[in-house]
């Protein structure tokens, strides 16, 4: 089995592009921004484009696509009028998700600006429960954060407490970022098996669909989110290699996120590639 690895690439294109972008380096996995990161309109989808992304998905074996939220999104701010946008932003892009069935949207659970984490997570399933529709065929994941400020997701049992209260759950997954999981204080570089045992009493490794693999600028415990190249950071190329060739996560997408142009990602795709040992099964 080969790995399922790609990168961050820009949407400004079209679908078309990306998936061919994909293809010139290496990648057989990619993640956008639905819109510009700020959270901007909606491009309208041109039904030939989204068809052509996925002719070049199914014969190449795309592994899975990757809608990112906008980074400006905030399902739990103080501001009323900040909830309700992420909401609608939220609502519009999973319908836009429709056109690329079965794969996933990746969301930062938000900041609770000392509201609290409690008050916080309530409004978070309450998002969740009003955007979530049981005919929809993509995942929504809430990623792992580092725990800057009052991030909401720092912790494995604050996930859990989310996904608790959603109704259809079933709709949930989680998306298991490298630098912020280390950031936030699990050790996955000398304890990656007791890491990933915790993650599974805690909400199930079944629950895991998407791997952010990148390197962190910063220590254990350190709260910051500044991604690094693989083997560039504190986590090092060694602990990342150990990652994608873990029994328990070796068959999942892995996608970049790493401080890089094209170039650099395709170096780093080829790098994984050659480090990967094929799923044991
Ligand atoms: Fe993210
Ligand atoms: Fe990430
Ligand atoms: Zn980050």
């Amino acid at each position: 089995m080969m790995l399922n690895i790609g990168c961050h690439l820009s949407a400004t294109k079209g679908y078309r592009a990306m998936g061919e972008e994909a293809l010139k380096i290496g990648a057989n996995v990619f993640q956008f921004f639905t819109r510009n990161p700020r959270g901007g309109k909606a491009k309208e989808v041109v039904p030939e484009d989204a068809k052509a992304l996925l002719q070049i998905a199914e014969e190449n074996e795309f592994a899975a696509m990757i809608a990112h939220a906008p980074y400006t999104l905030n399902p739990c701010s103080t501001d009323k009028r900040i909830r309700e946008f992420t909401k609608m932003v939220i609502a519009e892009d999973l319908e836009v998700m429709e056109h690329f069935p079965n794969n996933f949207y990746n969301f930062h659970p938000g900041n609770h600006l000392k509201q609290g984490v409690t008050v916080g997570i309530q409004y978070i399933i309450d998002m969740l429960n009003a955007v979530l529709k049981p005919e929809q065929t993509t995942t929504v994941l809430l990623e792992t954060m580092a725990g800057k400020g009052t991030e909401i997701g720092r912790t494995f049992e604050e996930l859990r407490q989310i996904i608790d209260g959603v109704i259809l759950s079933d709709k949930v997954g989680v998306c298991f970022d490298t630098c912020h999981v280390y950031d936030a204080g699990y050790d996955i570089v000398n304890d990656l098996d007791g890491v990933l045992e915790e993650f599974d009493q805690i909400i199930g490794l079944e629950r895991l669909y998407l791997i952010h693999l990148n390197d962190s600028k910063n220590t254990l415990a350190s709260r910051k989110d500044r991604h690094a190249k693989i083997g560039e950071g504190l986590i090092g190329k060694e602990a990342i290699i150990r990652i994608i060739n873990h029994p328990k996560l070796c068959r999942l997408p892995f996608c970049l996120e790493t401080p890089n142009d094209l170039a650099g990602y395709e170096e780093e795709i080829k790098m994984l590639r050659v480090a990967y040992q094929g799923s044991y099964e």
